[in-house]
């Protein structure tokens, strides 16, 4: 790496634990140190100077590439508007009907500033509704950071090798129940054995934080019954499923209805952003309708509003081309797949749509891949747990430098 950009993390590491404002970012596990990213324009950012094909993308928030055109049209047309006012504005009304065209199911929506706060409020909303306290959550899945969904909580964790953040008082979790993702005999157990305690399962319909885990339909059409069956509701936690593979929920794609929906990330353009809604009568329990409180001071940020309707707006102008982000990705990981075969490198190439993971069996050999592939200029998430992501700015060039780059790193590291 460059030392202009070591010396800056230096200096990030005077001001930030480990330098990061969070954990993953911090390359933790891949005995390196981070890129100091300066810019980023379509699927390329920037780091002192140098090019690097992008599939972080924004941990998957960045959908149409850096810096789209339209995007920053939308700042900069607002940017002079005024930022904040603690009222309605018209924009929140815009981006909510354009939400509420592409997704039927979100009968009435909340915005908020986070994932992590979409998913605190939609279960808070179904304890509050269901007049009960336990919630279902699967191992490994990651449903943003708050203390109660800490456990067992995926990427960031099993990175750091951390099974439940400490801080998190046993009497946080004790109504947290966790079992694996396709267990239906789990499940049902837990139904019985708390008979009329449940007040909802959430679910990441797609597996996006602990490598990509492919939706079991079948599964999730019993979660959706088995809680019809009891009164409990089914959340999908759709923050990176949401407007990832059309345009659309997943939930619409296979079918299901379930009762709330949390978003976020794609659905912000890069801006922070939560959202959660669904069925008209539960989100009645909200106040000021309903005793169920939630509250912020940015949530439906104007700013934050009109870059996500500019960003639904090309998504819904360009959704033709999901297709072909999902050939460009296949195109990409059969590569993968047969040139690490080839090398004999035992890679599990993990792959669903337009996102995809890489597990290698042998300790190390990540952390090796990883740092020569970033040499060749391939920006790749930084932990065998995390998800890369394919963008509406990743042409087939990209893909077509990404392979080479990948071929060259795996003939250095062949047996
Ligand atoms: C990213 C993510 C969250 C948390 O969102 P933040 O905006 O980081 O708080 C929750 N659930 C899933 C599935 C996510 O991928």
């Amino acid at each position: 790496m460059i030392e202009v950009e070591k010396k800056m993390f230096e200096q990030a590491k005077d001001v930030f634990v480990g330098g990061v404002n969070s954990p993953v970012r911090s390359f933790a596990g891949l005995g390196m140190e981070p890129l100091v990213l300066e810019s980023g324009k379509g699927a390329i950012v920037c780091a002192s100077g140098k090019g690097y094909v992008d599939y972080l993308l924004g941990f998957g928030a960045v959908i149409l590439g850096h810096a789209h055109e339209e995007v920053v049209e939308a700042v900069k047309r607002f940017v002079g508007n005024g930022l904040s006012f603690g009222t309605t504005t018209r924009e929140e009304i815009l981006f909510g009907q354009q939400l509420q065209q592409a997704m039927p199911m979100l009968e009435k929506m909340r915005f908020v500033n986070s994932g992590t706060e979409a998913v605190m409020g939609a279960l808070r909303l179904a304890r509050g509704f269901t007049k009960r306290n336990k919630i279902i959550k699967f191992t490994n899945a990651y449903h943003g950071h708050a203390d109660y969904l800490l456990a067992k909580a995926g990427s960031g964790l099993a990175s750091l090798n951390i099974p439940l953040s400490d801080g998190v008082p046993e009497d946080f979790i004790k109504n947290t129940l966790v079992v694996d993702y396709g267990d239906k005999k789990a499940v049902e157990n837990l139904f019985k054995e708390h008979f009329n305690e449940i007040a909802a399962i959430i679910v990441e319909p797609v597996g996006g934080n602990y490598g990509v885990i492919k939706p079991d339909e079948e599964f999730l059409r019993f979660l959706r019954e088995i809680t019809e069956a009891h009164d409990a509701l089914l959340v999908f936690d759709e923050i990176i499923t949401g407007f990832r593979f059309a345009y659309r929920s997943f939930a619409d794609s296979i079918g299901i209805k379930p009762d709330l929906v949390c978003l976020g990330k794609i659905i912000g353009g890069g801006l922070p952003i939560g959202l959660y809604g669904g069925r008209e009568q539960i989100m009645r329990e909200l106040a000021p309708l309903g005793k169920v409180y939630q509250a912020s001071t940015f949530a439906g940020n104007p700013l934050v509003m009109s870059v996500g309707l500019a960003t639904l707006n090309v998504l819904e102008r360009v959704q033709a081309e999901y297709e072909e982000l999902s050939v460009r990705t296949k195109v990409l990981i059969d590569v993968i797949g047969e040139s690490a075969k080839i090398n004999n490198i035992k890679v599990d190439v993990r792959t669903y749509k337009t996102m995809f993971s890489l597990k290698f069996s042998e300790k190390g050999m990540f952390q090796k891949f990883y740092a020569e592939l970033l040499s060749e200029g391939v920006f790749f998430a930084p932990s065998e747990y995390e998800v890369n992501f394919i963008s509406f700015a990743h042409t087939m060039e990209h893909v077509e430098k990404t392979i080479q780059s990948i071929k060259k790193v795996f003939d250095k590291m062949k047996k």
